[in-house]
């Protein structure tokens, strides 16, 4: 086998023989850490019984490595520049395709019906283009693909985000968002280092374990969202005033603490300490059909 593709030096020389030139828009920083990729395939579990989605190949330091252990790869790259350099670093792999397609706009449920039949389970594993990496994972979740798990380098922040716990300072509506269709856990922090060129962020990998079910029944999903998003208005302010400012018009704030000491909840409170089961309850107390 030729070597491998994520060292700074065969990274150079692939990039040099191609005149290629990153493009800062794409969010192209390229991973250069064998050890690195080797904890993600690790964190992701993958296994020759696992079909594996990649969103963005690049020259295909990732994917050579999803290609030794998977039983099959997808890769979404929307950069044509890149195509004939995958050819060559993916050249010796059977199990690899890559489409050329802007993954917001794939039909990833038709490409998972087409490639994946085979195989026992669907993995998404990437190190995603930092500047659409929540849209991405947001559409991937909310389509309800038959994804098992989603394994992704992003912007350390942002998996901080998707996986805080109530009262901690990251926790906000987007974690919301995520764990209710997944398990989230930041699985490392990586440094700035191993990548080409480097980020001004630091990065984490971070784990989603698909969820059978939502872990909590709500009457209406886009009204539960639309109170957790209201609920964490404006940070400092309590629940009772995010609230009151959110239906206001609909409602006066006596009606509003009504509804709060129904589901049991104190409107001096705010939105960073309600857990997930809390803003269920809130939204369905508020909900009406008309
Ligand atoms: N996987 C490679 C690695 O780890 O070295 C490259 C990762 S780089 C952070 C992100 C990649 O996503 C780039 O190759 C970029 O061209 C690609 N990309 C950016 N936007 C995309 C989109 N909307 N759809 C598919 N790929 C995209």
């Amino acid at each position: 086998k030729s070597k491998a593709v994520a060292t700074p030096k065969r990274t150079k020389e692939i990039l040099d023989t191609y005149g290629f030139s990153f493009k800062k828009s794409l969010g192209q920083n390229f991973l250069i850490d064998v050890n690195i990729l080797k904890n993600i395939i690790d964190h992701a579990g993958i296994d020759s019984t696992t079909g594996a989605i990649e969103i963005g190949p690049g020259i295909g330091a990732l994917t050579e490595q999803l290609a030794q252990n998977a039983g099959k790869v997808v890769a979404f790259e929307i950069d044509q520049r890149l195509l004939p350099i995958l050819d060559e670093t993916l050249g010796e792999y059977n199990n690899v395709q890559v489409i050329n397609e802007d993954i917001l706009k794939a039909d990833v449920k038709e490409v998972i019906a087409e490639h994946f039949q085979s195989l026992e389970k669907v993995k998404v594993v990437a190190n995603l283009p930092y500047y659409i990496t929540t849209p991405i994972l947001m559409q991937l979740l909310m389509n309800r693909l038959p994804i098992d798990s989603l394994t992704v380098m992003i912007q350390k922040e942002v998996a901080d985000r998707m996986a805080a716990e109530p009262n901690n300072k990251s926790y906000g509506s987007l974690s919301i968002a995520v764990q209710y269709y997944t398990e989230a856990r930041v699985a490392m922090n990586v440094p700035k280092t191993v990548f080409m060129p480097q980020p001004n962020v630091d990065s984490s990998v971070l784990h989603l374990q698909m969820r059978e079910n939502p872990p909590v029944d709500v009457k209406n999903e886009e009204f539960f969202f639309e109170v957790v998003k209201a609920a964490f208005g404006q940070r400092r302010k309590t629940l009772m005033n995010n609230l009151a400012r959110h239906f206001k018009g609909d409602m006066d704030k006596q009606a509003i603490r009504m509804k709060l000491e129904s589901v049991d909840i104190e409107p001096s409170r705010r939105g960073e300490s309600l857990t997930m089961e809390e803003f269920a309850r809130l939204a369905d107390a508020f909900y009406s059909e008309d």
